[in-house]
């Protein structure tokens, strides 16, 4: 059934929209707008769009403000962070998601734009930040997501920095704690994904105090509760941490990816999440069921490791073993450990959405298996 819409454009402007086909499964509009012509505020449900002839659009969002002014905003954001902390280098942290793919290319046309050269360019003194695209290979994902990544860093000739986590895998360390619920979710975080971006700001970093500039696609309309307010700029020790998508709407997202002819992730399109990281701590119900009908190699790897830890040790749960409770979980772990990282941020959300969804199970433990010290060994 068609969403019920706001403001139908054929009824807002019917000297603009016109209906070629309408019935039950989808709606076919012709759409002919003349050079300065505006339409009033409306929406359309999820949408393709042919253009016969060529034109330029320029939308304006509900807040007043036109992408192009969001833009802006964003590239300010970036000017701001330079300013502020004279990074050698910049990092477009790119998952595969499509706010981390309009982010990149956003930021990756920012840095050639001010003149700044690649990671892969010869050195040069002109004192100005290098840039890269910098990918984190968790080890526990859809293979389909890195291809993504890698054959879109192909396509534009963004450089791309691929790390996997060193030391112990997710493998090992569901061998040894059993699968992860929100609980423990901060030792996996540090496990698959901090230890592998050290090695990227300890490869990269010039001088003691130099900084490394990792750009996210972070939104506001993304964060949590538990995640608290989305900073544009912030500082951890080299990291600076920069959001310049932080107050750009998914609307603007997709709009921005196909003003751009920019192609998205068929992993996201298809089970509506980037697929580069799948812990398990903040899997919601049925996610496994959902990876196995679009993705049945990963979910068998899933299930392998799950015969696995059964057999070898006394961790009888499986993967997503939260899943079941987790907004009760999620709601027991507020303000003590369940702090999201700046990379888990679209878990978050799918934790909070399950938080906010009806006829969530009130069971689930927060009990951490091991102890702090042998999680992070
Ligand atoms: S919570 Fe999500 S993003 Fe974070 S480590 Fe787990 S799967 Fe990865």
């Amino acid at each position: 059934m068609r969403p019920v819409l706001v403001k139908d454009p054929v009824q807002v402007a019917p000297e603009v929209y016109s209906v070629l086909l309408d019935n039950d499964k989808c709606r076919v509009l012709k759409i002919r707008i003349r050079p300065g012509q505006r339409t009033p505020m409306h929406g359309h449900p999820d949408y393709l769009a042919y253009a016969i002839s060529y034109g330029r659009i320029q939308f304006t969002l509900p807040d007043e403000r036109t992408i192009d002014e969001k833009l802006l905003e964003s590239a300010e954001i970036m000017d701001r962070a330079i300013k502020r902390y004279n990074p050698s280098h910049i990092f477009a942290m790119f998952s595969g998601g499509h706010d981390s793919l309009s982010m990149t290319y956003f930021a990756t046309e920012y840095c050639q734009k001010r003149g700044f050269k690649k990671i892969t360019d010869p050195p040069t003194t002109d004192g100005l930040p290098r840039w890269g695209v910098s990918h984190i290979n968790t080890g526990i994902g859809i293979e389909a997501t890195r291809e993504f990544v890698r054959t879109t860093c192909k396509k534009y000739d963004w450089p791309l920095v691929e790390r996997k986590p060193p030391g112990r895998t997710y493998e090992q360390w569901i061998r040894e704690n059993g699968f992860p619920g929100p609980s423990a979710h901060r030792y996996v975080y540090i496990i698959l994904k901090e230890r592998a971006l050290r090695t990227v700001i300890r490869d990269f970093k010039t001088a003691r105090f130099d900084k490394i500039m990792l750009v996210t696609g972070v939104r506001e309309q993304e964060s949590t509760r538990r995640m608290g307010n989305v900073e544009e700029i912030s500082k951890e020790g080299a990291k600076i941490w920069v959001a310049p998508f932080v107050h750009i709407s998914k609307l603007d997202i997709n709009r921005y990816l196909a003003a751009h002819n920019v192609t998205r992730s068929e992993v996201v399109d298809s089970i509506h999440m980037s697929g580069e990281c799948l812990c398990g701590a903040f899997a919601k119900k049925g996610e496994l069921e959902e990876i196995a009908m679009w993705y049945p190699e990963t979910a068998k790897y899933i299930q392998m490791l799950e015969q696995t830890v059964r057999k070898e040790t006394s961790y009888d749960w499986g993967w997503g073993w939260a899943a079941r409770g987790a907004a009760n979980l999620a709601r027991k772990m507020k303000g003590k450990r369940a702090n999201f990282m700046p990379m888990c941020v679209g878990c978050a959300k799918k934790v909070e959405d399950s938080e906010n969804a009806e006829g969530v199970a009130q069971d689930g433990s927060c009990q951490l298996p091991g102890t702090e010290n042998s999680l992070l060994d």
